[in-house]
């Protein structure tokens, strides 16, 4: 049977800290303070064997004065229509990824792009390691704190009567304790994926910079323990440049507005470039004033080039790809309620008590020894259950909080009717779900 309690997770390998070699290549560009002679000093930068070093400015279109335009390729041979709603390009999709080559360790993490990766193994724990468990105690209330509190709740209830609360004869008062256990697992899961963007020139931080460090040797911590929350980080030296497979490398593609015509069927007179219009009681045909007769009008989107930008590159005809690893964060909470009044089990989790028992490790270890059994069985189940649910994911912390509520079960008499009502949590909230004067008939019995 496996131990349900395991050690705080010790990774072997000390990351390395692996740091981006983009920001060492380029020097400050910042006028020295220094006035003096200076020595000239190249800037030496690695050249990656598909592109220049060089910033290049993305394809810019040309606006056509004239009636043909920039585009060269299938067009329609009608204008279209002038509809702005039109689909947004769709080029030929992206490459096979398995014809890319992928550095070592990341052969599997390409091809399954998206799975997780499964997280380096931990070290089993240690019984001497568990530490003491050790539980304070629970408040009650008085019968005063107990007759504020039904007041405070009648008051807050328009349609209920004060006096019931302030008259009625406070028979008995059980105090007991809800308990309210909650076990959080913080996990870390990694993917990665190929990933694109605009080569805009410059250096590339590609394979023969250094080797591209392993999934799950790349530093990342969490901006903060407990919440839910994802980082993506481009993983060093897998840079590689390749012309863009949207456009071919031209930087534009076909305008979808006007299928690469430059011009569109005038809107106002549906490409007749005549309207007729009623003046004196009479209709007579005349020219378009939209189009000025010619029945169509430049394409507002290409500016009548017929080429658009390509979107994928943007214009720079070229992409870096890269493998970008995704870590994502996930706080797994679960949690379990003790209380044996008839109070609705789930008030108790949303108001505040009293924490009897609580710890934070990269492994809890379950309650063992709190007097009330159902408690102890719940959190070894449920931190046994944790310890294996997420395969895929590293356990980054767990936390475990005990809390107790105070609950007291208060037995009433108001006008020979006999009834109960609760005050729960340091709130004092009350359930009482049989309130003995509402307005509907109460405000005649006053
Ligand atoms: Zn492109
Ligand atoms: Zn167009
Ligand atoms: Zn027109």
């Amino acid at each position: 049977m496996n131990n349900p309690s395991a050690p705080p997770m010790q990774m072997n390998a000390a990351p390395a800290h692996i740091g981006f070699s983009f920001d060492e290549q380029h020097h400050s560009t910042g006028a020295p303070g220094y006035q003096g002679q200076m020595p000239m000093v190249p800037m030496t930068q690695p050249q990656n064997e598909l592109s220049g070093s060089q910033p290049v400015s993305p394809w810019q279109p040309n606006p056509s004065a004239g009636d043909v335009p920039g585009y060269e390729g299938d067009v329609p041979d009608t204008d279209p229509e002038d509809n702005d709603s039109e689909e947004p390009f769709t080029g030929p999709p992206p490459p096979d990824f398995n014809s890319f080559e992928a550095p070592p360790g990341y052969q599997q993490a390409v091809l399954s792009a998206g799975a997780p990766l499964p997280p380096p193994a931990y070290e089993p724990p240690d019984e001497a390691s568990r530490p003491e468990e050790t539980f304070t105690g629970v408040g009650i209330i008085d019968e005063q704190q107990v007759r504020d509190a039904i007041c405070a709740f009648a008051d807050k209830n328009c349609c209920y009567g004060t006096g019931a609360a302030e008259r009625m004869s406070l028979e008995k008062m059980e105090p007991s304790g809800g308990l309210h256990y909650q076990l959080e697992s913080f996990t870390e899961t990694r993917t990665t994926c190929w990933q694109h963007l605009p080569y805009q020139g410059g250096f590339v931080d590609g394979p023969h910079c250094g080797r591209a460090p392993a999934v799950w040797e790349i530093v990342c911590s969490p901006s903060e323990l407990f919440n839910t929350h994802t980082k993506k980080i481009e993983v060093p030296h897998t840079s590689n440049v390749k012309t863009c497979h949207t456009c071919t490398g031209c930087g534009f593609v076909r305008c979808t507005k006007c299928q690469g015509r430059g011009k569109v069927r005038c809107s106002s007179c549906h490409g007749s470039g005549r309207r007729t219009v009623h003046h004196n009681g009479r209709s007579e045909r005349r020219n378009c004033t939209w189009c000025h007769g010619s029945g169509r009008k430049r394409c507002s989107r290409c500016s009548g080039d017929g080429r658009v930008r390509c979107p994928t590159c943007e214009g720079y005809t070229k992409l870096r790809w890269f493998i970008e690893l995704t870590v994502q964060y996930t706080n797994n909470l679960e949690d379990f309620i003790h209380e044996t009044t008839d109070l609705p089990n789930e008030l108790i989790r949303d108001v505040s008590g009293k924490v009897v028992f609580e710890q934070t490790l990269p492994y809890v270890w379950p309650i063992s020894q709190y007097h009330i059994q159902e408690i102890n069985l719940s959190s070894i189940e449920m931190v046994e259950r944790h310890r294996s649910a997420w395969p895929n994911s590293k356990m980054l912390q767990q936390r475990q909080v005990l809390r107790s509520v105070p609950v007291t079960e208060v037995h009433y008499k108001f006008k020979d009717k006999d009834g109960r009502f609760w005050v729960y949590g340091n709130e004092q909230e009350v359930h009482c779900p049989d309130y003995p004067q509402s307005c509907c008939w109460g405000c005649t019995i006053i």
